[in-house]
């Protein structure tokens, strides 16, 4: 069986966050359940610089607003994955950001951008590039939304699949731009593309595709309720029969401490002492106080509302004063990051704050840190926290979405279960409780390395999620023709 995952990001190439992880693990792994997967993206320059024996592959029909478009196909630089590339330099480079500009807001052209993206796919099944077809679109987040609609304007020529990765990111344009989209005058209307009288991808995408899931089965419930539906939920309940919720995983090429090379000493369950020279040194490079019995706390995160991060930073004075230490590394809104830094100036020796994007100290936070602060207000899976837990780092989190499915507290599921801690309120005091109870829980050594091990030998593999995706594909129906 054919599959063809349709995104705007995939890791090592293009990455905001926890999508280009996904989009970088899943296809291998299906390959393992016998599936033929391949990807779909926009041009980048990242992405067009970063395949192995990029080729062209033909023109590509397109709209008159896209130009000429040429659609290439390359490898996935040690992998045997298969990616094709819209190559389109109008739409596509000379752009920092993917998604938005310096200025923070979005490209203005951001949904020629992104329904090109579902255009090809819809071209792709219906057999542009003459030697693979896909059975199965698969779309994820609101940049791929539209493959789904696109398929059914063109007969339906592939079964689809609609994966949401965060609900609150949903492509919203205003309703002139619609002719743009060159879709049928009927899919603007209440059960298709419109909402509340503008235009939505990610409906059309809840609409029209055959399958819908989300990345974890607690958030697959949320999204249902008003709380968490995004002004979706109405939309979802009529999809409820569709939905399912499919756990992410962790990439264990990328994510094993004992074989990570970005890792000041190398460690694993069996062995987990040396993750003691991983702590010493992150304080080190970050200007911490060099503190083998602080509990140092590690953040690796976009600081935007969704995570929960002004808890933090009301809470960050008590957690110092509790003993622990803070290493930070993250960027997003300026009140946060302004505030984070102010701590920094203040507290050198207990709070170090990192502003930016940077996949070798992420690396080396998850080693060094004892424990990763994800008080997210909503989470669809998370991934910072499977990290952390592979790397014997014990998570504290709100009990939401993936999080609720992930991580287990020994309050709630006895001594001999735990794996880190969880709290349920939206406010620095439940914060600061989890923090407590983690404190507590390191005085007794036998009991935290045994909460380590738990934490680094549980199975989150992607195997599961391969075996759940191959299995909802062939439940589909087939193409039409
Ligand atoms: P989200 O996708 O909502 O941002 P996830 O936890 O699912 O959250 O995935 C976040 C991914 O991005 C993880 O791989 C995490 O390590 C990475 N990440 C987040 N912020 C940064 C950063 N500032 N620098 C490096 N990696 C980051």
């Amino acid at each position: 069986m054919r599959v063809l995952h349709a995104a705007a990001e995939l890791y090592p190439l293009v990455k905001t966050g926890g999508l280009g992880d996904v989009l970088g693990a899943l296809p291998p792994a299906l390959a393992a359940e016998g599936i033929d997967a391949r990807l779909l993206l926009p041009g980048f320059p990242a992405v067009l610089a970063g395949l192995n024996d990029l080729q062209p592959v033909t023109r590509l029909p397109a709209p008159g607003w896209a130009g000429t478009a040429v659609l290439r196909r390359g490898t996935l630089p040690q992998t045997e994955v298969e990616v094709y590339a819209i190559d389109v330099p109008a739409l596509y480079e000379g752009r920092a950001h993917i998604y938005c500009g310096p200025d923070g807001l979005d490209w203005l052209d951001n949904h020629r951008r992104f329904a090109l993206l579902g255009i090809t796919a819809a071209r792709l099944a219906a057999g542009l590039d003459g030697e693979w077809r896909p059975d199965v679109v698969h779309a994820h987040d609101w940049h791929a939304a539209l493959a789904p609609a696109y398929l059914r304007a063109a007969g339906k020529p592939a079964a689809s699949v609609l994966t949401i990765h965060n609900l609150a990111f949903q492509g919203l344009f205003p309703p002139q731009i619609f002719p743009e989209l060159e879709l049928p005058s009927n899919f603007f209307a209440i059960d298709g593309l419109e909402f509340w009288g503008r235009l939505s991808f990610l409906k059309g995408g809840l609409v029209f595709a055959d399958a819908i899931t989300t990345v974890s089965p607690t958030y697959a419930r949320e999204i249902l309720t008003p709380e968490h539906g995004m002004g979706l939920d109405g939309v979802l309940r009529e999809r409820q029969a569709a939905l399912t919720g499919i756990l992410n995983g962790v990439d264990h090429a990328i994510w094993d401490p004992a074989h990570d090379p970005l890792l000041a000493a190398p460690y694993a369950a069996t062995d987990p002492a040396p993750k003691a020279i991983c702590k010493a040194a992150i304080q080190r490079e970050t200007g911490l106080a060099p503190d083998a019995d602080a509990l140092l706390l590690g953040a690796v995160t976009r600081l935007t509302g969704q995570k929960g991060f002004d808890l933090v930073l009301d809470a960050a004075e008590a957690l110092i004063g509790m003993g622990c230490q803070i290493v930070m590394l993250g960027s997003g809104e300026a009140a946060l990051e302004q505030g984070f830094l102010r701590l920094a100036t203040k507290r050198p020796d207990r709070i170090s704050v990192r502003l930016g994007y940077d996949e070798a100290l992420a690396h080396r936070i998850y080693g060094g840190a004892d424990a990763l602060l994800v008080p997210s207000r909503f989470e669809p899976c998370g991934l910072s926290q499977l990290y952390a837990m592979r790397y014997g780092t014990l998570p504290i989190v709100r009990r939401t979405g993936g999080l609720a499915d992930t991580v287990h507290d020994p309050r709630t599921t006895g001594g001999n279960a735990g794996t880190g801690f969880v709290f349920d309120s939206v406010d620095p005091d439940a914060l600061i409780g989890a923090v407590t109870r983690a404190t507590l829980l390191r005085r007794d050594s036998a009991a935290w390395q045994a909460a380590m091990r738990r934490a680094m030998t549980a199975d989150f593999g992607w195997g599961r999620a391969a075996a759940a995706y191959a299995r909802l594909y062939r439940s589909l129906p087939p193409g039409r023709d």
